[in-house]
């Protein structure tokens, strides 16, 4: 181990969603050798939009990538959201941050994808397809990857899981939860009563939620929450019962509903909440949704993921040793990563939950208090990521948006 060159080490990444990416970029700047790995024949992103946040922002600036990325999304300034009653119980607003012009990101996943993939193929970084990772051993201080198809790495100095969720490299931890949610990307209407620049939520006590996040370019991500035991059912009785239910909890969605004529139109994405204890071991580190994963009701995975790509990056950068980086990285991270597990587990019933105790609290407690100073301020700093003050640890700040968003793209 002592004669390993910690600066110029042989790396492999698992994994071509945002962490793995990302994490590939920033490790081949930083002089490491690096091989992705991925399963698909060509890497491909699964799903609708998501949210980039000013945290995921500050990364992706030091990867030169933010102006490409807010101008590939919608500048989301507030999420609101009513209850059945029309009654507001949620109205996070960037504008109550101490940084002055932020907001966050509503981006297709694509395009994230399409920003990072690109980088990537443009440093000449090596990409291996058709590689379903089964397993990872350490052979005489070097690690190898094993595909599914028998065959298997060349040996790395260190193995990066960023292989999401379902990794099979990384402890099988957490559960599953009940709630998923029915997902489609569809055509932003010509009239209607949606902002461009508003996450906007309708909730029937917890047990419903529909939502449209704006993602610019003339598209938008519609979601409705869904338990995963309620699926059969919902697919045997057909999309106009379906409709029927979202037009009453919000109406004006009635223009939306007109272009979901099938029900493949919809994909049912099913959260998990875990969080791998020991992310470092001999030679692996597990970063992303690999290590830790909630569900999206703060919209963080995707920014943690970048974060947690940083601070892999800075240890690397930092450590002496191999152990001693990835102790760094792990350092680095740890608080940041609990204090948003332990946030996200709490919150989520409040949105996605049978039980009436938690839309309550939501709608005659918390509701009210979140309207006043500095609660607000909280609450924005929570939504935007930045509670618990996970930059400057990094060395990062929160970027210039303004800078970025008058930036001329080539
Ligand atoms: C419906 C939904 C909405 C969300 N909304 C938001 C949001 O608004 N904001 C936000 O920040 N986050 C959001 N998230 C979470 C976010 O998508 C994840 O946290 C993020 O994608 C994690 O990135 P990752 O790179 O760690 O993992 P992933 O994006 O899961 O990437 C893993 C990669 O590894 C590959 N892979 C997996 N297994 C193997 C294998 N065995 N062999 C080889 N390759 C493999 C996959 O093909 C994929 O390319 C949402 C998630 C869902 C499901």
């Amino acid at each position: 181990m002592n004669h390993l060159d910690i600066a110029h080490l042989d790396i492999g990444i698992a994994g071509c969603g945002p962490a793995g990416l990302a994490c590939a970029l920033l490790l081949h700047r930083g002089g490491h050798r690096v091989t992705l790995y991925e399963q698909f024949d060509e890497p491909r992103p699964i799903g609708s939009g998501l949210m980039i946040q000013p945290t995921g922002l500050a990364v992706l600036d030091r990867l030169g990538l933010a102006a490409r990325t807010i101008a590939a999304g919608s500048r989301v300034e507030r999420l609101l959201g009513l209850n059945e009653n029309g009654k507001m119980v949620l109205d996070a607003r960037y504008a109550e941050l101490s940084a002055p012009g932020t907001f966050g990101i509503g981006i297709h996943r694509a395009q994230l994808f399409d920003l990072l993939y690109g980088a990537v193929l443009a440093a000449g970084i090596t990409v291996r397809t058709q590689s379903q990772v089964a397993r990872c051993t350490l052979d005489r201080e070097k690690r190898i990857l094993h595909f599914a198809d028998g065959t298997a790495s060349a040996p790395h100095d260190l193995v990066i899981d960023a292989l999401g969720l379902h990794s099979p490299l990384a402890e099988a931890t957490g559960r599953v939860l009940d709630y998923g949610a029915l997902w489609a990307t569809l055509d932003w209407p010509d009239s209607g009563p949606f902002d461009p620049h508003r996450l906007e939520q309708r909730y029937r006590a917890a047990r419903q939620m529909v939502g449209v996040l704006p993602l610019g370019h003339g598209k938008l991500a519609f979601f409705w929450s869904i338990k995963a035991q309620d699926l059969p059912a919902w697919q045997a009785s057909g999309l106009d019962e379906w409709k029927h239910k979202v037009l009453a909890l919000w109406p004006e969605c009635a223009c939306l509903l007109e272009q979901i004529s099938d029900a493949d139109q919809l994909t049912f994405a099913r959260y998990a909440h875990r969080t791998v204890p020991h992310p470092v071991s001999t030679r692996m580190v597990q970063i992303g949704d690999a290590w830790h994963s909630a569900s999206p009701q703060l919209g963080q995975g995707a920014n943690m993921a970048l974060l947690d790509a940083w601070a892999l990056s800075e240890g690397l950068r930092l450590g002496t040793t191999l152990p001693d980086a990835l102790r760094q990285y792990h350092a680095l991270r740890a608080d940041h990563v609990k204090l948003y597990q332990f946030l996200t587990d709490w919150l989520t019933p409040l949105y996605q939950s049978d039980a009436a105790l938690p839309a309550a609290v939501r709608d005659r407690l918390l509701a009210p208090v979140s309207r006043i100073w500095p609660v607000t301020r909280i609450q924005s700093a929570l939504v935007a990521g930045l509670f618990g003050a996970p930059l400057p640890l990094l060395g990062l700040d929160v970027p210039d948006y303004g800078k970025h968003t008058i930036t001329h793209l080539p």
